[in-house]
């Protein structure tokens, strides 16, 4: 279902080509008057890919549009929704508004890619309307676990969409303001409210969603009282939780040490941006060795289990400074992610081993989420009052069970959408809105530097390696192949050869035999030689690198068959046969 763009140039459109499929990678692109507005831009967790943690959304569509692109819109700074930009940017070179904490934020990560001075970043004001081509933006703030949370009201002549963004209804969200619902319902009731484009990753959780406000209570009870070192990790990006323990912190006399680099830096630009000001003490991990145990708190970046950071440093006494001993308590304050269970329960065993004490969201109540659950959802539709439902933010049993809960709450047309999916909004006939093309989609892998398209070449090699390791034969010939050096071959992780002399010795008997087998064949030993084949069959065009591709892909198919008896599988095979005149 190719989309033909020139039918739709007055549509208003609505593509994502990341985060529909998924909890996280969010890129949702919006069309009208041939022209695109991009909201978001994250990143992803890439699993079983050796050397790939994190991957972005494939933006090849867009990236042929790039001419009709206006800008990037960014809700808030987690990295699901802004962590691609310093991949993606100079696909699109386009300005990107962000508020002015997000802003910060943006710009310590392109500094890191030398990036900063290329990329135009206009802040938002989020008191103002914003004019972006044929859109016209109005900023609604609500509650998530990081301040400055934008929905986006994107007013145009076909109708009015709410892109919630990422968000939740709270009382008390400790940091950051309470969700505007006044100015949602105020869309509402005048049913101004074509769509709805909302947050699913809480979909399947009944009620309401518990409060920041609440878990400061909890961590405190669990925190006051301990006489040895406390310890919290969190996720690094969430600055309400930050700012609740660095709280509790300074009321039970505790003076907060942030290990982890990504702590650091949200925690600057936090400052920069006016949140950690309600005197906090922080002190650096090497002022530690001046205070009593019972006088710090440590919070530490790692909460998944990553092999790298300060929790797991912690844990395996590998980190430069911070010690945890016997009966000290790490709280993991966070969510246990599925995906990420095993190196998560590998950490808690860690620290079982050392003694100690461990709180997890399965025991204790430690973590609050900053996703709505169904009744918030049903809040916000009460509220908003849309005409159509589109479900993101969430795999597909969220986006379906959203889907469900729209219906009940009455909505009129509710869709369940892909990436790469084209929905046409029409506003005179609800149910006239829907898909009328797909787009490529698709992932690409962070391999370092480089993107890499996850069904390519690259990948495709890595996970042979990965699977049977490599072996390389090289040997040089003369132009009658005659094989002049000693045969080389090197097991990598594939077959231990070195440890097997005969195996060694039967593979370089079967070369030679092979090689002197296929010079009688080719008639090569007249003494000619390839140059003789050159001449003689000039107009096949047969070249000496024909032969030699010829005789390293039959030699090829011979070896493999040999590693495949002793090893049971195949590995990957790499054969250098090098012709010396
Ligand atoms: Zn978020
Ligand atoms: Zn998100």
């Amino acid at each position: 279902m190719d989309l033909n763009l020139k039918k739709h140039y007055e549509d208003l459109l609505f593509l994502p080509l990341g985060g529909a499929n998924e909890i996280g990678m969010n890129l949702n692109l919006y069309h009208l008057n041939g022209k695109w507005l991009m909201v978001d831009c994250g990143m992803g967790f890439a699993y079983d890919i050796p050397g790939v943690d994190m991957m972005t959304a494939d933006i090849s569509f867009i990236k042929a549009h790039r001419k009709d692109l206006l800008a990037i819109v960014l809700t808030h700074i987690h990295e699901d929704h802004l962590g691609a930009v310093q991949y993606l940017w100079r696909e699109l070179e386009v300005p990107v508004y962000a508020t002015q904490f997000a802003a910060n934020f943006l710009r310590t990560k392109l500094d890191e890619f030398k990036l900063a001075p290329q990329v135009p970043i206009r802040i938002i004001d989020s008191s103002k309307e914003l004019n972006i081509g044929p859109f016209t933006l109005d900023f609604i703030g609500l509650t998530h676990s990081v301040p400055e949370m934008q929905a986006l009201m994107l007013k145009t002549t076909k109708g009015n969409i709410l892109h919630t963004g990422d968000w939740k209804f709270d009382p008390d969200p400790v940091v950051g303001e309470v969700s505007q619902k006044d100015k949602i319902r105020a869309y509402g009731d005048k049913n101004e409210v074509l769509a709805v484009i909302c947050d699913s990753t809480n979909a399947l959780s009944e009620g309401h969603s518990r409060s920041e406000g609440e878990l400061y209570d909890s961590l405190k009870a669990l925190i006051a009282g301990r006489t040895g070192l406390v310890g919290v990790t969190t996720f690094a990006s969430n600055l309400a939780r930050i700012h609740t323990i660095a709280k509790i912190a300074r009321d039970v006399g505790r003076k907060v040490v942030l290990a982890g680099f990504s702590l650091h830096r949200l925690h600057e630009v936090g400052k920069k941006s006016g949140y950690f000001n309600d005197n906090f003490e922080f002190i650096s991990d090497r002022e530690m060795k001046f205070y009593d145990k019972k006088e710090i708190l440590v919070i530490a970046t790692g909460c998944q289990g990553e092999p790298n950071a300060a929790a797991r440093k912690i844990a395996t006494d590998n980190h430069p400074t911070i010690r945890f001993t016997k009966g000290d308590l790490m709280i993991f304050s966070s969510k246990i992610i599925p995906g990420n269970e095993k190196k998560i329960f590998e950490l808690f065993d860690e620290m079982a081993k050392k003694q100690i004490d461990v709180m997890t969201e399965k025991d204790h109540f430690v973590h609050v989420s900053g996703h709505p659950s169904q009744d918030e959802l049903r809040e916000l539709y009460a509220l908003s009052r849309p005409q159509i439902a589109i479900p993101v933010h969430g795999e597909f049993i969220h986006t379906k069970t959203h889907c469900e809960l729209a219906k009940e709450c009455g909505i009129p047309r509710v869709i369940q959408i892909e990436n790469g999916s084209v929905i046409k909004f029409n506003k005179d006939d609800i149910h006239a809105t829907s898909l009328i093309g797909k787009v490529k989609s698709g992932y690409l892998g962070v391999d370092g530097k480089q993107l890499l398209d996850l069904n390519g070449e690259v990948i495709r090699e890595r996970k042979k390696l990965q699977f049977g390791g490599i072996v390389t034969v090289s040997f040089a010939v003369n132009s009658s192949l005659a094989i002049l050096s000693k045969i080389r071959i090197t097991c990598v992780g594939s077959y231990d050869l070195k440890n097997d002399r005969q195996a060694e010795d039967m593979i370089k008997k079967e070369i030679q035999i092979f090689v002197k087998n296929k010079t009688r064949e080719l008639n090569l030993d007249s003494g000619f030689g390839l140059r003789f084949l050159k001449k003689k069959k000039k107009s096949k065009k047969l070249n000496e690198d024909k032969v030699l591709g010829e005789v390293e892909k039959a030699l090829r198919s011979k070896l493999l068959k040999i590693f495949e008896d002793l090893m049971g599988k195949r590995p990957a095979l790499e054969i250098n046969i090098n012709l010396v005149n």
